[in-house]
This record gives structure tokens, C-alpha cells and sequence, in this order.
């Protein structure tokens, strides 16, 4: 009888035993799989974040013939612009810059012209054969030295959604202004 009760009382403490454990074990497993939860849902923004900050991405652009085809990598949501001096207004030039590093002419050294007025800085370049200015290059010291400079009208494979959430920013250069945005811009 003794030896029974002693037995009960072994058992109901392995039992009580059990149940902390589980219990214990049950509230840091949820407590893990919180953290974890927290720690994904962390990296994901911050994933977010960083994507939204360098989000670059390698467009291919061409003239109309197809002669001259390049690629860019070019970040859209760091902006664009357009410029109403002489020769943006006759080309109705869209453009983004980007680094040297990150333009590449895939095709049509030979098939290219190059055209130059008054300080000749920036190289306006266009196709021998169909005449589109499908990107320019130029030395400025204003826009961190060497640049190539990317007509947006002329990448192929650009979603018009993209084009259309690109910011941007309107210059008046026909008044040597380039950093001031000219009265009117609805026509530009
Ligand atoms: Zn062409």
C-alpha cells in the first residue's frame, strides 16, 4: 500500500515534471519562433530599403535602324531630365546620366556621327544611318566629370511604368540656368 502510494506520488511528480518542461518548452519555442519572425520581417525591410535605395538595373537601348545598340545600368528612381535649351528642344531629349562604368556600346562604333556647337563640351552623337540620338557623352566637371548621357525614349526593354514613376527634373537651359526649373515646362 505504501509502496504504491510512494509509486502515485513518483509518477504524478514525473507527470508535473513533464508539464514544466512542455510548458516551459512551449513558451520558448513561441518565443523563438517570434524572435525569428522579428528578425525576418527586419531583414526584409531593411532588404526593402536598400533595394529602394540602389535599385539599378541594365536597360538596352538602340537607335531606330538598330545599328547602334548599347546597355546602361541606370537607377530610374534617382531621376531624370529635360532641358529646354536649343538642341534638347529640337531632339525633344529625355535623358538620364550615368558613369562611363556603367554604359557599354554593344554595337555601331562605326555607324555613329558626332555633333558639337558652342563650347563644345558634350558630344551629341546619333546614327549615321536612321539620325537618332539614342545617348551623348561629355566631360563636365558640375556632373562629376566624364558621363554618358541616355535618351530614355530610345531603351527597348524599359516597362512604361517605370518611365512613368520616373521623377523629373525640368531645366532651363536656353537660359544658361541648368539648375533652375524654367517657368514653363508643359510643352518640354
Ligand atoms: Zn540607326
Amino acid at each position: 500500500m505504501l509502496k504504491s502510494r510512494k509509486k502515485l506520488i513518483l509518477i504524478g511528480l514525473v507527470l508535473l515534471n513533464m508539464r514544466l518542461i512542455s510548458c516551459d518548452s512551449e513558451g520558448d519555442s513561441s518565443k523563438v519562433s517570434k524572435t525569428q519572425k522579428l528578425v525576418t520581417e527586419e531583414k526584409k525591410s531593411a532588404e526593402d530599403f536598400s533595394k529602394k535605395l540602389m535599385s539599378k538595373k541594365t536597360y538596352k537601348g538602340s537607335c531606330h535602324c538598330g545599328r547602334v545598340r548599347y546597355e546602361a545600368d541606370i537607377d530610374l528612381s534617382v531621376g531624370s531630365g529635360k532641358c529646354n535649351c536649343s538642341i534638347c528642344t529640337k531632339t525633344r531629349k529625355w535623358g538620364v546620366i550615368v558613369k562611363p562604368d556603367a554604359f557599354r556600346l554593344l554595337a555601331g562604333s562605326d555607324d555613329i556621327n558626332d555633333y558639337q556647337f558652342n563650347s563644345k563640351t558634350a558630344h551629341h552623337l546619333f546614327c549615321k544611318h536612321c539620325g537618332v540620338h539614342s545617348f551623348g557623352r561629355g566631360y563636365l566637371d558640375e556632373l562629376g566629370g566624364e558621363y554618358y548621357s541616355i535618351n530614355l525614349a530610345c531603351l527597348d526593354d524599359v516597362d512604361i511604368k517605370e518611365l512613368v514613376n520616373t521623377p523629373v527634373r525640368y531645366m532651363d537651359g536656353r537660359n544658361n540656368n541648368w539648375f533652375a526649373k524654367p517657368t514653363e515646362t508643359r510643352h518640354m
